[in-house]
């Protein structure tokens, strides 16, 4: 079974009718990079950098300085060797608290998280994008931007990016400055004004977490509401399947990364409706792939046009089946 493992940890995942699709995976810290690698990951598609700010009790400095974080995003980057590594921007709040003092927040998941967190911030966006832009000096570094909902959340962003390599441009300190910056589609809103993001940035990246969340109005991390939550929401397909249009037409990658890409039971689905990027935790890879190189893209269609064009949950739930058995 292990020599089977292995062997499959060296196979590119490729369908049946000759479709690549990259699987990457989502790190919280540099030493994850080692189970992505281990696991036959593509790359990082998810560096979720917040990690490295929370729980510092005992550290001399709250937040981690542009020194600290230059080095944990630089050792992810060495230690994928040559593989991209897409670095997600500080996404605090909700679910990911900086401090304690956020638990009076009456609100959190609609609060001043995320971009929004960073962009009243300054200071601390500009040291973050610093750090991550001397770690593209060491290899190929994405910049992905949480929870945008604004056209100006892109550009002040952009804004700070510039500044951030005009800093180091000054400085003489290396960077890769031709680095890709994309944004995470995990706002109702975002999915629905594809268009301002596609102008503007290299890459999406759908976080489907966040995107359920807030398109079916549940926490998260409610447990009284988790039976409400659900993947395969007629909105919820829509979203995904306008996202994935309006980057093939705009001719930009986009990638799922939140728990979504990471299921089995929906990588025909997901695969079928064009993606062919998706982030997920290692541990899941290898089950994926097992799926991916047992699939026929072409011969999904019938079923996947279906179940777009069904608002029917029972549909849906039986066009899922028979895309499950499709080949078998
Ligand atoms: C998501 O929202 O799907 C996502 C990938 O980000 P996080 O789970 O870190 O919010
Ligand atoms: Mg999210």
């Amino acid at each position: 079974a292990r020599k089977k493992l292995n062997r499959l940890k060296k196979t590119q995942a490729v369908t049946l009718d000759g479709i690549e699709i990259s699987l990457l995976a989502n790190i919280e810290l540099p030493q994850d990079a080692q189970a992505a690698l281990e696991a036959g990951a593509n790359g990082v598609g998810l560096f979720r950098s917040e990690f490295l700010f929370m729980g510092r009790t005992g550290h001399e400095h709250k937040l981690p300085t542009e020194e600290e974080q230059f080095v944990a995003y630089r050792d992810a980057v060495v230690a994928m060797k040559g593989r991209p590594v897409t670095i997600r921007t500080l996404d605090v709040g909700a679910d990911k608290p900086l401090d304690s003092s956020e638990q009076n927040i009456l609100n959190p998941a609609l609060g001043l998280r995320a971009i929004r967190y960073c962009l009243q911030e300054p200071q601390i966006f500009l040291t973050q994008l610093k750090a991550i832009l001397r770690a593209s000096a060491f290899g190929e570094v994405h910049i992905l931007l949480p929870m945008i909902a604004h056209s100006f959340e892109i550009d002040q962003s952009l804004a700070m990016i510039q500044q951030a390599k005009s800093e180091l441009a000054l400085a003489e300190i290396a960077f890769d400055s031709k680095i890709k910056i994309g944004a995470m589609i995990e706002v109702p809103a975002a999915a629905l004004s594809l268009p301002m993001f596609v102008k503007k940035l290299d890459f999406l990246s759908i976080g489907t977490n966040d995107l359920i969340q807030y398109t079916l109005a549940i926490d998260r991390a409610d447990h009284e509401v988790a039976h409400l939550y659900s993947d395969t929401h007629p909105a919820i397909l829509q979203l995904l399947h306008m996202t994935v249009s309006a980057a093939d037409k705009a001719e930009i990658p986009v990638a799922i990364c939140g728990g979504m890409a990471g299921d089995v039971r929906l990588t025909r689905l997901l695969i079928g409706m064009g993606f062919r990027e998706l982030s997920m935790p290692a541990a899941l890879l290898p089950e994926v792939k097992q799926a991916i190189l047992t699939t026929n893209i072409e011969s999904l269609q019938v079923h996947i046009k279906k179940i777009l064009r069904s608002y029917d949950p029972l549909v849906i739930q039986e066009c899922l089946q028979q895309l499950a058995s499709v080949g078998s």
